[in-house]
C-alpha cells in the first residue's frame, strides 16, 4: 500500500488526493465550489422570478386600465390609447420571458 498525500480544505474538510492541484498550483475545494455555485444560482433565480412577477403585474395592470377605459367608452381615443399600452405591456413580457429563455426548472430542489 502506498502513501497518499492528502490536501483538506480548511473550510469544510473536504479531504482529497494532494496531487490534483489547480493549473497554476495551490488547491480549490469542488465542495466549496459547488456550494457557491448553487447559491448564486439561487440568487439568479429569485432575481428572475421577481422580474417575471414585475412583467406580469405590468400586463395585468395595463389590462385592467384597459378594460375599464373601454367599458366606459369602448369608441374613445382614451380607449384605444389605453388598449395600445395593455398591447406593449404584453409584448414587453413576452420579449423578456424569451430574453431569459425561460423553461419549466427541474424539480430536484
Ligand atoms: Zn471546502
Amino acid at each position: 500500500m502506498t502513501d497518499v498525500a492528502l490536501w483538506s480544505c480548511p473550510d469544510c474538510a473536504f479531504t482529497f488526493d494532494a496531487v490534483h492541484t489547480d493549473v497554476g498550483g495551490g488547491y480549490s475545494c469542488p465542495a466549496c465550489a459547488e456550494s457557491r455555485l448553487s447559491a448564486a444560482l439561487a440568487v439568479l433565480r429569485a432575481q428572475r422570478d421577481a422580474t417575471l412577477a414585475e412583467c406580469d403585474a405590468a400586463v395585468a395592470e395595463y389590462d385592467k386600465a384597459a378594460a375599464e377605459a373601454t367599458t366606459r367608452d369602448a369608441d374613445s381615443p382614451a380607449a384605444a390609447a389605453r388598449r395600445g399600452l395593455a398591447g406593449g405591456a404584453f409584448l414587453m413580457a413576452t420579449a423578456v420571458r424569451a430574453a431569459l429563455g425561460v423553461q419549466p426548472e427541474p424539480d430536484n430542489g
